[in-house]
């Protein structure tokens, strides 16, 4: 029987997606299949799905069996009543190489005090000699996909990393701490730290003026995790009183960032545009279908979606 698979992200996306997904199909050698962004919804067996898609009800998609989110984050979605099937999300090889390289540039960035040089250039002969990286202790909140993959990155540079997560870890050469006093024990040390959590209820102003305190005088904070991880007004007091001495962020609760929002003229904060990392079509399809094969062979699918706790 043919497979109905509906894609159903934005319409400059099917463009990227198209060929990637009909290659990962053959590959797989499933060749009876219709892929397309129009289809009959109770005819639909498989949605791929980006959550700024226009498709926000599920009820009349009958006889789908998963919705393949294209994207790691789920907030979009999770909390949608009318998805009654299986959700997956996106872990990709490309969004993980592509969020280890951002998050390793901006840590390099502030360990080695890059900007006195590229930004300061005035004459002045600064010979502010910065530490190893050995000296330099960085903590990453979340140790998922992404933030372990950074973590082991930072690793291999030579930082002294703590990651933190909801459920305990062991992973070899990382400081694995969680719960309430593991967050705060995390954050004690932390020099530089990471956000790479999802944005579900828990984590909403993780980074708060309470935690902003626990960190030492003169932290840095890098988020590429999501916006309402932080609460900003916080974090601007923060960077006022010098208590945190720069912010580097490319994700907040409003994208885009409206131009009058103080975090862009801010002189200790750093705005990138929600370029951490993107899903990459080539490797993304290869889940993509994997996950479809999973499913029409009965296979536990991958990387599924915990509806409870919302990532
Ligand atoms: P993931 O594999 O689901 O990992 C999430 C991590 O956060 C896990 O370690 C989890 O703990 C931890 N966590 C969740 N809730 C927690 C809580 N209440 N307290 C403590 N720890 C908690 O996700 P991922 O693939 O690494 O992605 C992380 C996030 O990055 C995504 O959700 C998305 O928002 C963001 N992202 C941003 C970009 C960008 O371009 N800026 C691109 C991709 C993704 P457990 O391990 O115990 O479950």
């Amino acid at each position: 029987m043919s497979l109905n698979i509906l894609f159903a992200a934005s319409a400059e996306r099917w463009a990227d997606y198209e060929a990637p997904l009909r290659k990962s199909l053959h590959d797989a050698g499933i060749t009876e299949y219709i892929l397309s962004t129009d289809l009959p919804p109770d005819e639909v067996d498989y949605i791929v799905y980006a959550p700024n898609s226009d498709v926000q009800d599920f009820t009349p998609f009958t006889r789908a069996k998963a919705v393949l989110n294209l994207w790691a984050g789920v907030e979009g979605i999770v909390r949608n009543d009318t998805l009654t099937q299986p959700l997956t999300r996106m872990v990709d090889d490309g969004l993980e190489r592509g969020m280890v390289e951002w998050v390793t540039g901006h840590t390099l960035r502030h360990h080695l005090g890059t900007d006195t040089h590229v930004l300061g250039q005035d004459g002045t002969w600064r010979h502010d000699v910065p530490p190893l990286a050995k000296d330099r202790s960085v903590t990453i909140l979340g140790l998922g996909a992404l933030g372990q993959a950074c973590a082991e990155a930072l690793v291999h540079l030579g930082f002294p990393v703590t990651g933190w997560s909801r459920s305990q870890k062991s992973i070899d050469g990382i400081t694995c701490l969680s719960g309430d006093d593991g967050l705060a024990q995390a954050l004690s040390t932390a020099q530089i730290v990471v956000l790479l959590l999802p944005d579900t209820p828990q984590t909403e102003n993780v980074i708060d003026a309470e935690t902003l305190a626990q960190m030492p005088s003169g932290a840095v904070v890098i988020n590429p995790g999501r916006g309402p991880l932080i609460d900003d007004d916080a974090l601007l007091a923060a960077l006022d009183n010098g208590h945190i001495a720069h912010a580097t962020l490319d994700v907040f609760r409003t994208e885009p960032l409206p131009p009058e929002h103080p975090y862009w003229a801010h002189p200790k904060v750093t705005v990138t545009p929600h370029i951490a990392s993107e899903t990459r079509p080539d490797t993304a399809a290869q889940v993509i279908v994997e996950n479809i094969r999973r499913g029409e062979a009965g296979e536990p699918l991958l990387h599924l979606v915990d509806r409870d706790l919302g990532y």
